[in-house]
């Protein structure tokens, strides 16, 4: 089902409840509307609304048709192709020193934003413009240069709805299916949560649904005792018989600072004296080289007084090509 965007205006008498109905008709029909605003347009006792959905054109006719036989709708007109798009757009900004309120004053001068309001740790921006200028703004909290902001409210709403939103559609396609909870290649891997190994790593390594327990954390690396009982408990109880560690070219890990994490985390608010009980450099577990990063875990998951003499294999797959190369043959 291919997604359409649409802008809709109704001509409505201006009467209690009619939205309500209007919009509604909608949700019954599982449309996602994604902005709704009514006001008194020129002819006395009527309101326009103008409502922004995503729908496909047949569903669409759908609900303009239902939107006819109500008795308070009087006019409807897709206005997608001629609409001036503008949204407005108010946004909480973290601010926890003078040179983060500095650098945000320089954002909302570039961007021709307002700043509203003034609060000793955050800014209220007024912005407005197309979904691409906002779009734009808002992503600016992940911008090493400016470091210091995030977006406070709506914005988390919108990331969650937007997974539920394309969890709804894969249900509706999906046939669901019963399997076995053990590895039927009898496999447990350790990898990285790179964002990049997302529907990447499995097919690279022949990976089907049900074949392998897998691991992900940052660097593919054993911190603590956590990664060490997931591959326990797969040699134990879930049908895994060897280990594989496999790390990846290019990792975010490799290099991390500790002495630039506790910057970032000063600057969000976090206690030197909390930071203090820490060892930085082991809690994160950087490493300098992803190749010998692997070795070492590989040596961590053997030497461990819990693992059982189980075969141990090390790898690192090419992040561009996908091209694995192994670096410890565990037989
Ligand atoms: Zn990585």
């Amino acid at each position: 089902m291919t997604l359409d965007y649409h802008v809709i205006s109704t001509l409505v008498e201006d009467k209690p409840g009619v939205l309500q109905k209007v919009a509604g008709m909608f949700n019954r029909r599982g449309f996602n509307i994604d902005s709704i605003t009514v006001g008194k347009s020129e002819v006395e006792g009527q309101s326009r609304m103008v409502i922004t959905v995503h729908a496909d054109e047949k569903g669409l006719e759908q609900v303009t048709k239902q939107l006819n036989k109500l008795i308070d709708v009087i006019k409807i007109k897709d206005i997608t192709q001629t609409a001036v798009k503008r949204e407005l757009c108010l946004v909480k900004v973290a601010v926890p020193n003078a040179k983060a309120r500095a650098e945000i004053m320089q954002y909302t001068n570039i961007f021709r934003a307002h700043i509203l309001d003034v609060s000793e740790q955050t800014l209220m921006v007024e912005l407005t413009g197309d979904k691409e200028k906002i779009n734009a703004f808002i992503s600016l909290k992940n911008s090493p240069y400016w470091p210091y902001s995030y977006v406070k409210g709506s914005i988390k709403m919108t990331i969650l709805e937007n997974v539920l939103k394309d969890n709804k559609e894969f249900v509706e396609n999906f046939e669901g299916e019963e399997m076995s909870h053990h590895a039927a290649k009898k496999l447990a891997i350790l990898t990285c949560m790179d964002c990049r190994l997302i529907d990447f790593f499995e097919p690279a390594l022949g990976l089907k649904r049900g074949d392998a327990k897998i691991v992900r954390n940052a660097g593919n690396s054993i911190v603590g005792e956590d990664a060490i009982r997931s591959i326990g408990a797969a040699l134990y109880n879930l049908g895994a018989e060897e280990v594989m560690v496999v790390g990846h070219t290019e990792c975010g890990m490799a290099g991390a600072d500790a002495e630039a994490l506790k910057e970032k985390m000063l600057a969000r608010g976090i206690k030197e004296e909390d930071i203090a009980k820490y060892d930085l450099a082991e809690w994160i577990g950087g490493f300098e080289s992803e190749e010998e990063n692997v070795k070492d875990v590989c040596e961590k998951i053997k030497n461990h007084p819990l693992i059982p003499d189980v075969p141990v294999h090390g790898l690192i797959i090419d992040i561009v090509t996908g091209e694995l190369k192994v670096l410890v043959d565990g037989y």
